[in-house]
């Protein structure tokens, strides 16, 4: 049985791999970006990852699902959106103040 620490650590070298893939088969794949939709920060595309329902996650999302899967914390990639709503609304919210900081300057 290998440990939490072992799985988790043979995740980060996966879809680190995953991220330098795409760079060598698209190199504009490192500046290109997209909203990820589970932390939805513009994040590049490299290294991010289609899951069912056309959800697309970037890199360091794809390193929580992929290793929440391996843990067997998680059965699909909806719940790492859903656990990462608070983190939308964060960014949301942050929006919104900067654009109230604008208007009062
Ligand atoms: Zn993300």
């Amino acid at each position: 049985m290998k440990s939490k620490e072992e799985i988790v650590e043979e995740m980060q070298q996966v879809v680190e791999q995953m991220r330098i893939d795409d760079i060598e088969e698209n190199p504009d794949s490192e500046f290109e970006t997209f909203e990820c939709d589970a932390c939805g920060q513009e994040k590049p595309l490299a290294g991010s990852v289609e899951y069912e329902g056309g959800y697309r996650l970037c890199n360091d999302c794809v390193l929580i699902a992929e290793t929440g899967f391996a843990l067997n914390k998680i059965k699909n990639v909806k719940e790492v959106i859903d656990a990462l709503e608070y983190k939308r609304l964060e960014g949301l919210c942050d929006i919104i103040k900067s654009e109230q900081q604008k208007e009062n300057n």
